[in-house]
């Protein structure tokens, strides 16, 4: 790859880094992203990357290695749970009992305690990721017996749209979770992260109070 464009990544990642407040950490999403678009954001100081696929993330967090902190950020399906619990710091993407259950047992197997978060569906749109928001109180009750993950947060995605100031609402409606469950008090649980926003909304996000957005496009480009 031209070194101009692994400085162009890097001048993109440096910018945002000022832009966002110093509590804010800002989450690079390398899906469909090569190694070395990969270490130039890393060059850059940017400390957290995101992978949608496991698969995909195995050699990458291979070459790379704890140069960053690893998040899963796509939809876990249960039989790479054991793949992503060997690999990953992080798994943001938790939203049903199911899952849950298993990343907890393929955790316990290898004697790892997982940080997790709860992927909230906040648009309650059909065939997305994420649990309802009325159900996720519900889910970290029962999740409160597994003792390899403990969860440190909730995360969404929320709806799509042109106009960034349409995912507020969605920002709004997940934060008021993210504080629900700080006010639960419940073994195997530190609320400290709501990883919200991407490349579009991502200042909205913040004002919404995210403490973790995951930003792809804006860093590396648009993506094929
Ligand atoms: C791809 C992706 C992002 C980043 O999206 P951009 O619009 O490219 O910034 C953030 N979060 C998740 C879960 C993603 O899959």
């Amino acid at each position: 790859m031209e070194i101009a464009y692994q400085e162009k990544i890097s001048e993109n990642a440096e910018k945002i880094m000022k832009d966002i407040p110093p509590n804010v950490i800002l989450l690079a999403a390398a899906k469909t992203r090569s190694v070395q678009e990969v270490d130039a954001v890393i060059q850059a100081g940017v400390t957290h990357i995101g992978h949608n696929y496991v698969q995909e993330a195995g050699p990458m967090i291979q070459m790379i290695g704890d140069r960053a902190r690893w998040h899963m950020i796509g939809h876990l399906q249960r039989n790479k749970a054991k793949l992503a619990a060997s690999i990953f710091d992080m798994v943001e993407t938790v939203d049903s009992w199911r899952l849950a259950k298993t990343l907890d047992q393929r955790c316990k197997d290898i004697q790892k305690i997982m940080p997790v978060l709860i992927e909230i569906n906040s648009g309650r749109e059909e065939n997305k990721t994420g649990i309802l928001p009325e159900k996720a109180e519900e889910l970290v009750q029962h999740m409160e017996v597994l003792e390899n993950l403990h969860i440190q947060g909730v995360m969404t995605m929320g709806p799509r749209f042109g106009d960034p100031e349409n995912s507020r609402p969605y920002f709004k409606e997940t934060r008021k979770i993210f504080d629900k469950l700080v006010s639960m008090d419940r073994p195997h649980m530190e609320m400290k992260y709501l990883s919200m926003g991407m490349s579009n909304s991502y200042k909205i996000a913040i004002e919404e109070g995210a403490n973790l957005v995951r930003v792809g496009s804006k860093i590396f480009g648009a993506r094929e």
